[in-house]
C-alpha cells in the first residue's frame, strides 16, 4: 500500500456493463471520481444512471470492466483472492436501503458479523458490537430480532454493523429512502456524527434532497458518468 496517495477512493475511466451482445447494458461509461479521507460525498442522479453499480464496484461487490478504481492507493484487483477479501473486510462498511439484517439473528449478533469475519473471537466481537449499538442509541435493544425493531431502529443496527470494525470507507446505498422524514434525518445524523470521525470517508447514494445539506460534496451522475461535482461551499453561497 502506498501511503502517499491523498485519496481514499480514486476512479478513472471506470466502465461496467451487464449482459452480452444485444442485451448489453452500459451502466458505467467512464467514471472519474475521487473521495478524500474524512469526506462525506453524496452521489445523486436519476434512477438507472449507475449509482448502485458505481458504489458496488468501489466496494468490490462487483468487478469493473475497464479503468482504474483504487482504495487508499491500492488496486484491490492486484491482490490475491484471499487478500482482496481481507482488504475489503478490514476497510469497508456497507449500509443498504433495505437494511439487509439477518432476520434470525439478534441485533447484537448481526452487528458482530463483520468482526467474526475478521477472525475475532465471539466474546470480543459481541462486546464491541454492544458498544457500537450503544453509539447508535440501541444499547437497550441488543437482544431484539430485526422484526421486533422499527425501520429506523433496523437501519441504526445496520449503521452499527457498518462501523463496528472501524472501516476507513463506508458506502451507503439510499440509506434513508425507506424511512419517513424524521427517522431518515435521525439515521443521517447518526451516520454523519459517527461515520466521518478518524478521517473515515463516507459515500452516500441518495435521492433524498432533504439530506443534501450534510454533504461536503455532491457528485451528480447521469447515464453512467459523473456530470458535475458541487461543493458545500458553492451550495452555501449560491
Ligand atoms: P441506479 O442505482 O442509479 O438506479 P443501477 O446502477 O442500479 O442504477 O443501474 C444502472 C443500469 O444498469 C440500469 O440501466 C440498470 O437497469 C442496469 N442494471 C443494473 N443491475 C443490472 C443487472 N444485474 N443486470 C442487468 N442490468 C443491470
Ligand atoms: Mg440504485
Amino acid at each position: 500500500m502506498t501511503s502517499s496517495t491523498p485519496w481514499a477512493v480514486r476512479c478513472a475511466g471506470l466502465t461496467k456493463s451487464y449482459g452480452s451482445k444485444e442485451n448489453r447494458v452500459f451502466a458505467l461509461r467512464g467514471v472519474d471520481l475521487e473521495a478524500a479521507p474524512g469526506e462525506l460525498l453524496m452521489l445523486v442522479g436519476p434512477s438507472g444512471c449507475g449509482k448502485t453499480t458505481l458504489i458496488s464496484v468501489v466496494a468490490g461487490i462487483l468487478d469493473r470492466d475497464e479503468g482504474l478504481c483504487e482504495l487508499f492507493g491500492q488496486d484491490p484487483r492486484e491482490l490475491s483472492g484471499r487478500e482482496r477479501v481481507a482488504f475489503r473486510g478490514r476497510n469497508i462498511g456497507f449500509v443498504f436501503q433495505a437494511f439487509n439484517l439477518i432476520p434470525s439473528l439478534s441485533a447484537l449478533e448481526n452487528v458482530s458479523i463483520p468482526l467474526l469475519i475478521l477472525g475475532k473471537r465471539r466474546g470480543e466481537a459481541e462486546a464491541r458490537a454492544a458498544e457500537a449499538l450503544g453509539q447508535v442509541g440501541l444499547g437497550d435493544r441488543v437482544r431484539s430480532l430485526p422484526a421486533q425493531l422499527s425501520g429506523g431502529q433496523q437501519q441504526r443496527v445496520a449503521v452499527a454493523r457498518a462501523l463496528v470494525h472501524d472501516p476507513r470507507l463506508v458506502v451507503c446505498d439510499e440509506p434513508t429512502s425507506a424511512l419517513d422524514h424524521r427517522t431518515g434525518m435521525q439515521v443521517m445524523e447518526t451516520l454523519r456524527s459517527l461515520a466521518t470521525g478518524n478521517g473515515r470517508t463516507l459515500i452516500i447514494v441518495t435521492h433524498d434532497a432533504r439530506i443534501f445539506g450534510c454533504a461536503d460534496r455532491i457528485a451528480h451522475m447521469d447515464d453512467g458518468r459523473i456530470e458535475r461535482i458541487e461543493t458545500a461551499a458553492a451550495r452555501n453561497t449560491a
